[in-house]
């Protein structure tokens, strides 16, 4: 790699104000969006002001759809896609960018609130792969919904505006935590450790004094919650404070969540950007749940989600029929999205150097990804490779192709090989990251620039 220029490099200087000013919005996107939820809803946001319009509002009215129409459609708020009808329709291969809008973080179990020694206390369940250590003395926020019985869904979000409290998980002191020490770092701390401190005011009734009902009086009053209502409540704790620049040059950005709203945001973006002309191909971009545990359930990549709303959307354009359907699903082609393990000096050892993701030069190409012989991943077609390879050296995209690690160091999965299975052609497309499913994860601007431009040139010349 010594030899290769970075894109800091070898950017002009327009390209680098083009960065810039990307990555700015990025950040405002990341400090906003720190659930799945707020992540569709601030999509939703900027693709209606680019004229994109729901796909329920479509069906009621039963609008025809043509080439250049634009529609976004929503699975229950937690994952959704962005479709706009090309010149084909559907009549040939439809083009797809993918990324997951879930992220690792801590929520809060059902019934969480309890009291001990004078705390209120919050009980939680660990979501994603997270090191269950790097989560406590921070400051964390809470996010969520709660979904009360008259169907009222009241967004709460506490922590994150400078004037808020914070929340957090306790550590020990390194003068008495001599038996932590000395065990793995895998079992120094158990996901029941994980509570949440939440309050240290008792109520003023004597007797009945209690730091659990000051806490449900704060909720009544200012969320308009009761106790019961935490069981039709999504609260995710997170950590609490903006995106920010990354480095005393400016040339990164430490975010929550990078993983994988760095891929989402700048699919989403370049599909975005063809909002006013019409395409060749129909462009697609999934925004998906529950990536980080195994893709599952109504909102996960392995729900029929898509292809009920592909069918949808077909039928309104006139164009849909079973066999139509596979067709459109075995020849699309897709670049699945998600975030790749940049190599790291501190942590050399994992990668194979000839075979590693680097900062700054690029979105990593992924020919598969798995662990222990390749298991699980969708190991992509060089015939494929190949058209992408050309589009990208035809367009000047710059571009790596990367394993994740050293053979059998380790592994990990995303959304391609659930696509894989419709038969179409996919690959992993992703950003390289340090620190990864932390809660602050780094990238290289230059990386999401140059990824947005691969999505865009992906969209119009696949
Ligand atoms: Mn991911
Ligand atoms: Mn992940």
């Amino acid at each position: 790699m010594g030899k290769k220029k970075t894109l800091w490099e070898t950017y002009t200087p327009e390209q680098l104000a083009a960065a810039n000013a990307f990555c700015e919005d990025y950040k405002v996107f990341m400090s906003n969006c720190k659930t799945e939820r707020e992540c569709v809803s601030g999509i939703i946001d900027l693709a209606e002001e680019k004229g994109y319009r729901d796909l329920n509002e479509l069906l009621k009215e039963g609008t025809e759809l043509k080439a250049g129409d634009k529609i976004y459609v929503s699975n229950r708020g937690k994952m959704m896609m962005l479709v706009q009808l090309g010149e084909c329709t559907f009549k040939e291969h439809i083009n797809i960018l993918g990324g997951h809008i879930d992220s690792p973080r801590i929520d809060l179990k059902p019934t969480p609130l309890y009291e001990d020694s004078g705390f209120g206390l919050m009980k939680t369940h660990y979501y994603g792969g997270i090191k269950k250590y790097q989560w406590l003395a921070l400051p964390l926020a809470l996010h969520g919904v709660i979904a009360k019985k008259d169907g009222r869904v009241i967004n709460v979000v506490i922590g994150e505006d400078p004037s808020d409290p914070v929340f957090g998980i306790t550590d020990l002191l390194p003068h008495f935590d001599k038996d932590m020490r000395t065990k793995p770092i895998g079992t120094a701390f158990t996901g029941e450790d994980l509570n949440v401190s939440f309050g240290s005011i008792p109520t003023e009734d004597g007797e009945e004094s209690s730091v659990r009902k000051n806490i449900l009086n704060i909720l009544k009053e200012k969320y308009d919650m009761d106790e019961e209502d935490f069981l039709s409540a999504e609260f995710e704790i997170v950590p609490a404070g903006p995106a920010r620049d990354y480095g005393i040059d400016r040339g990164m950005i430490m975010a929550y969540g990078h993983d994988d709203r760095i891929c989402s945001y700048t699919s989403a973006l370049a599909q975005l950007a063809y909002a006013d002309t019409v395409t060749k191909h129909t462009l697609v971009s999934l925004l998906v749940d529950k990536e980080e545990i195994g893709s599952v359930g109504a909102t996960g990549m392995q729900s029929r989600f898509f292809e009920n709303a592909m069918a949808e959307i077909m039928n309104l354009a006139g164009e849909y029929t079973e066999l139509n359907m596979r067709r459109i699903l075995s020849t699309a082609k897709m670049l699945s999205s998600d975030v790749t393990n940049g190599f790291d000096p501190n942590y050399a050892s994992i990668h194979d150097k000839n075979n590693a993701p680097f900062f700054a030069f690029g979105p990593t190409l992924h020919k598969y990804t798995g662990g222990g012989g390749k298991g699980g991943s969708n190991d992509a077609s060089p015939e494929f490779i190949a058209e992408i390879r050309k589009i990208y050296d035809d367009n000047e995209i710059r571009f790596q192709l990367a394993e994740l690690g050293k053979v059998d160091g380790g592994g990990g999965g995303t959304i391609a090989y659930i696509m894989g299975n419709y038969n179409m052609d996919v690959i992993d497309l992703g950003i390289p990251v340090h620190s990864m499913h932390a809660p602050w994860e780094t990238a290289s601007k230059v990386d999401i620039y140059e990824a947005y431009r691969a999505y865009k040139a992906f969209l119009e010349f696949m």
